[in-house]
């Protein structure tokens, strides 16, 4: 190999990590899956939400318990309640009961006072940083677009409908992810926290990857037809099974290969 092209190798870690768990640690993705689908089954996926709704209450919920993002969620819903619903109206929760309201008028809650608006979301935890970003993501839609509807990112590739979002301030890479797998599907794999632990202790990311890599780190090892699969029953997994303290090692079905507790795992 001429110096060129172990350089440019180098460069490209993604592509690097892939080989490297080809050749050392063959099927690791799909045995994994495979144990998660018996462990929780294979969801599917089903639109609940319009991507605008979606994108609100994915900013409620960072850094928050998903219970209390989805109470400020509907508490805004009712607060400002929208004319015309974009989803079913209802999906479970991670975290409690889940959400009952079916969206908002984003143009009440884009212009409404910012005192009152962070009264309104309390219940989700950090409500003086989360309002300003929602109005400013909010706005800034608008400025764009004329109003405040994303269907247009269905016509949009994923990595475009990807970087059109992530430019709005206060819109990240995992967020934008989660609005467009949840709301159009698309092959986009957004990491957590429960993500990023769990797949740290299978081995399937290297130990000091960023969370900003671990996006395409994953990425690259799922077909996109199993991305949303994935997504689900890693969280999942992370909040019943993989806990942050105390996991649930002797019952689960991906030991055979996890190195957290076998640091030779095939
Ligand atoms: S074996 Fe333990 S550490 Fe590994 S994935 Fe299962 S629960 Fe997590």
């Amino acid at each position: 190999m001429t110096v060129t092209k172990r350089r440019r190798a180098k460069a490209d870690p993604v592509t690097a990590w892939h080989r490297r768990l080809k050749r050392y640690r063959p099927s690791l993705m799909a045995d994994t899956l495979a144990a998660l689908e018996t462990m929780y089954g294979r969801p599917e996926w089903q639109r609940v939400y319009d991507p605008t709704s979606e994108l609100i209450l994915t900013i409620l919920s960072a850094n928050s318990a998903d219970i209390n993002a989805e109470k400020a969620f509907d508490a805004l819903c009712r607060h400002w309640p929208g004319t015309a619903a974009g989803g079913s109206g209802y999906r479970s929760g991670w975290g409690g009961v889940g959400i009952t309201e079916s969206g908002a008028d984003w143009a009440a809650v884009a212009g409404a006072p910012l005192d009152e608006l962070i009264d309104v979301i309390r219940p989700g935890g950090l409500a003086p940083t989360k309002a300003p970003r929602i109005q400013a993501v909010l706005r800034k839609i608008l400025d764009e677009r004329g109003d405040f509807a994303l269907e247009f990112l269905a016509d949009m590739s994923p990595q475009e409908a990807l970087a059109w979002l992530t430019a709005i301030p206060g819109i990240g890479r995992k967020t934008a992810s989660v609005v467009l797998l949840f709301s159009f599907g698309m092959p986009l794999m957004p990491v957590d926290r429960h993500i990023e632990r769990v797949s740290k202790r299978i081995g399937l990311l290297p130990p000091k990857a960023t969370a900003e890599q671990a996006h395409d780190l994953l990425q690259a090892q799922l077909e996109p037809a199993r991305v949303h699969e994935a997504h689900v029953n890693l969280i999942t997994h992370g909040r019943q099974t993989c806990h942050a303290l105390r996991p649930e090692c002797l019952r689960c079905e991906i030991a055979p290969r996890c190195r957290y507790i076998n640091p030779k795992a095939p």
